[in-house]
C-alpha cells in the first residue's frame, strides 16, 4: 500500500472517530499495555508523534509499565485513566542522542533504548548499512564475489552485489564469519574507510552519551544482544549464550543499574529460534520484546512481548492509527481477505483522496487568502502594523 493511501486511511480512521472509540474501549478495559518500537528518530514528525501520544497515553518507562502490568496487586489501585504506553528505540543510533532525547527532556516523555554494546565498543556502522555503504563509497569499477564478476557502474549489476553483500551478513551463521567477510568486503572495495558527515546519525551512541542520557532520569536502557546477530541463524546455542548473556553483563558494568529487559535483533518469531528464546530466560531477564505487532494483555507470555513497529518518517494520523490498534485489525483483514478487494478498495481511496486534495488545496487558498484580506483591514482600522503572523490552516495535534 502507497503511503499517501495509507495517510489518506488513517485520516479517514481519525476524523470519522474510530480512533478515538478504539482507543476509549482500550482504555475502559484496563487490560493492554501498548509498546511502540522505533529506530532511528532524526525526522520532523516525531515531535507530533510525541505530543499525540502523551495526549492520549499514559507514557511509562517499559520497566515501570512491565511492573505496574504484571503485578495484579497495582494495577486494581489504578485509576481507570489514559492507556499506558512506552516508547522503544532498537539498536542506539546517534539521533537517538542528538534528537530523541532532546524532545523527550523538552516534552517530558521517558523511552527505553535497547543497545549493542559491541558495536559501541568499535563506533562501526551497523551491518545492515553495509551493503549500501560499501557499494557507495567504493573505490574500484569491477569486482569479483564467491567467482562472480561485478560491474560497478552497471546498476543492475551494483544492486546484485548489494543483494549478495546484505544475505551473506544477515543469515551469516557465527558473528565471526559476518565480521570476515565484511573485512574482505572493505579490502577490496574501500581500502579506507571513512566516516561521511551524513553517516553521523546513523552511528552507534558513544558510552559518554548512554551516561547523559542514564543520568538525565528520561531514558532507561535494555540488551539487544552484543553484536546484533539474526539468533535463529547461529549454529552454536553457545554462541547464542554469549551474545545474550555477555550483552547484560557489559551493560550492567557501565550503567551500574540491573538490566532486566532484553530486545529480540530483528524480533520475529522466525529470526528468534527455540535457542534465543530459551538463551533469554537462561540469563535471567525478566522480559523479552519482539517485533511481533499487537497490544499486550495479561495473557502475553513475557518473553515474547508484542511490538508496534512506527516510523519518524510516518505522519502523525499513521501513528495514532497503529497505537490504536485499529491499523493492525485492519491489516489482518486486508490479509484475509486478499488483494482483489484491497485494489478496489484502493483505487476508489485514491479518486477520492485526489479529489480531497483539490478540494482542501482550494479550501485552504481561500482561507489564506480570507485570513490576509482581514489582516490588511484590521491593520488599517487600528492604524500600527499587524503583530501576529498570517494564519495558516494546520492539523494539529
Ligand atoms: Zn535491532
Amino acid at each position: 500500500m502507497s503511503r499517501r493511501i495509507e495517510l489518506f486511511l488513517a485520516a479517514c480512521l481519525y476524523y470519522s472517530g474510530l480512533i478515538a472509540v478504539a482507543r476509549w474501549w482500550t482504555q475502559r478495559s484496563r487490560q493492554h499495555l501498548v509498546i511502540l518500537c522505533y529506530h532511528n528518530a532524526d525526522g520532523r514528525n516525531l515531535r507530533q508523534h510525541l505530543r499525540y501520544l502523551r495526549r492520549h497515553y499514559r507514557i511509562l518507562h517499559l520497566e515501570e509499565a512491565l511492573e505496574g502490568f504484571y503485578a495484579p496487586s497495582t494495577r486494581k489501585k489504578q485509576k481507570r485513566g489514559r492507556t499506558p504506553l512506552v516508547l522503544t528505540f532498537d539498536d542506539g543510533y546517534q539521533d537517538n542522542y542528538t534528537y530523541a532525547f532532546a524532545l523527550a527532556r523538552e516534552l517530558r516523555v521517558p523511552f527505553t533504548i535497547f543497545l549493542v554494546p559491541g558495536y559501541i565498543e568499535s563506533g562501526h556502522c551497523f551491518w545492515w548499512q553495509e551493503d549500501k555503504r560499501l557499494l557507495s563509497y567504493a573505490q574500484v569499477d569491477e569486482v569479483t564475489v564467491e567467482g562472480h564478476t561485478y560491474c560497478l557502474d552497471k546498476v543492475d549489476e551494483s544492486k546484485a552485489l548489494a543483494q549478495v553483500i546484505d544475505t551473506r551478513v544477515r543469515y551469516a551463521t557465527s558473528v565471526v564469519e559476518r565480521e570476515k567477510f565484511l573485512a574482505g568486503m572493505r579490502k577490496v572495495l574501500i581500502e579506507t574507510a571513512p566516516v561521511f558527515a551524513e553517516e553521523k546519525t546513523t552511528l552507534p551512541l558513544t558510552w559518554a552519551q548512554v551516561q547523559t542520557m542514564k543520568e538525565s532520569g528520561w531514558v532507561s536502557f535494555g540488551a539487544h544482544t552484543m553484536h546484533h546477530p539474526i539468533l535463529a541463524c547461529l549454529t552454536a546455542a553457545t554462541e547464542v549464550q554469549y551474545e545474550v548473556s555477555q550483552c547484560r553483563t557489559v551493560l550492567e558494568r557501565h550503567l551500574n543499574y540491573p538490566v532486566r529487559t532484553f530486545a529480540y535483533p530483528i524480533g520475529q518469531l522466525e529470526d528468534i529460534g527455540d535457542h534465543g528464546l530459551h538463551a533469554v530466560q537462561k540469563a535471567n531477564y525478566s522480559w523479552a520484546l519482539t517485533t511481533i505487532g499487537g497490544f499486550n494483555t495479561l495473557q502475553t507470555n513475557p518473553y515474547l512481548l508484542r511490538r508496534i513497529v512506527v516510523d519518524v518518517d510516518q505522519h502523525w494520523l499513521q501513528v495514532a492509527a497503529k497505537a490504536s490498534g485499529i491499523w493492525g485489525a485492519l491489516s489482518h483483514l486486508y490479509w484475509k481477505y486478499g488483494s482483489y478487494h484491497a485494489s478496489i478498495f484502493a483505487s476508489a481511496s485514491v479518486s477520492f483522496g485526489n479529489f480531497a486534495n483539490r478540494f482542501f488545496f482550494k479550501f485552504s487558498r481561500n482561507i489564506q487568502v480570507i485570513s490576509a484580506s482581514f489582516q490588511e483591514a484590521h491593520s488599517r482600522i487600528n492604524a500600527k502594523p499587524c503583530s501576529g503572523s498570517a494564519t495558516v490552516t494546520t492539523l494539529t495535534v
